[in-house]
């Protein structure tokens, strides 16, 4: 790939969204409704996306982003409401606000039972901060120097089909395996949104890491495929909201595709993980790549 990843900023899809200043500004944030804000990390290589939802009675903070920045700070601008933290998985670019949450759910697996109780060290977490990967101004209060994830009290294990009501406003638990084995979406039946977390993304998705499974991650997607005709937009957990809803079905058959071995075009290249040096196939579609172990 030529250029820098940042080229491409800012995306589209945020000119048509109202942008709200805030005294975070590692954040962007837009809000898309009254009751739902995105919450952009738009200055870091992984675009961490965040996104505030405000029931009647409680918010949910839908992942925690790369922890660089005080997203509980942030939420406490946009809403009085009591709030609590909803972890998609528990990836390093998706824990990183945990240790500044009081509430936190995550379904419950052994990958999120590991990261809650371990939480992840320097190697990890500086990952995000590798050179090139950061072009706002880190916050005055952030340490790059003393950046891990520490242990997190998990505050509600969710379960598969589970409904959670924030009184008004209904996000219901999808588990969705495949990227990571601790990985949920959730759908918002009436606003007719689905929170992909990083099963589907316009940008690099991967199926490789450790925790991965990709029979899981085609399988996490006929589900999805399935659950159409009651969301019409992708609420993606990088780079951008609001994708159109055809985009799953493409990510669906792309993956169909590979694992049955009908999709044949691909480049080779080694895993962008530390301490995890495998050869991945990367598979580019219209709006996404999808990549997967070499040896599967
Ligand atoms: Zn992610």
């Amino acid at each position: 790939m030529s250029g820098n990843w940042w080229d491409i900023l800012p995306r589209e899809v945020y000119s048509g969204l109202e942008a709200v200043e805030t005294g975070q500004p590692w954040y962007s944030v837009y809000r898309i409704h009254d009751w739902l804000y995105a919450l952009y990390e738009d200055g870091q290589y992984d675009e961490a996306l965040m996104y505030l939802v405000i029931g009647d009675e409680k918010a949910a903070v839908i992942d925690g982003g790369t922890g660089i920045g005080r997203l509980d700070k942030l939420v406490m601008e946009l809403t009085d409401k009591p709030y609590f933290l909803l972890l998609t998985h528990t990836h390093n670019d998706h824990i990183g606000g945990c240790e500044d949450f009081e509430e936190i759910a995550v379904v419950d697996d052994v990958m999120s039972r590991e990261s809650s109780s371990h939480g992840l060290g320097k190697d990890k977490m500086g990952e995000m901060l590798e050179p090139g990967a950061v072009i706002k101004p880190l916050p005055d209060e952030f340490d790059p120097d003393n950046f891990y994830a520490p242990p997190y009290k998990v505050t509600h294990w969710l379960r598969d089909g589970e409904i959670i009501d924030l009184g008004g406003r209904k996000l219901e638990v999808i588990y969705t395996p495949g990227h990571s084995s601790d990985h949920i979406c959730l759908l918002d039946r009436d606003a007719r949104y689905l929170f992909t977390g990083d099963i589907y993304y316009t940008g690099g998705v991967t199926s490789y890491l450790p925790g991965s499974n990709f029979d899981d991650f085609v399988e996490s997607c006929r589900r999805l495929v399935d659950l159409m005709p009651y969301y019409d937009y992708l609420m993606s957990a990088h780079n951008e909201p609001l994708v159109d809803k055809d985009q799953m079905r493409e990510m669906y058959e792309g993956a169909k595709g590979i694992k049955d071995g009908t999709i044949t075009d691909y480049t080779t290249r080694r895993s962008v993980a530390v301490n995890y040096d495998i050869e991945v196939r990367r598979y580019q579609f219209s709006r996404f790549s999808l990549s997967v172990r070499a040896d599967l």
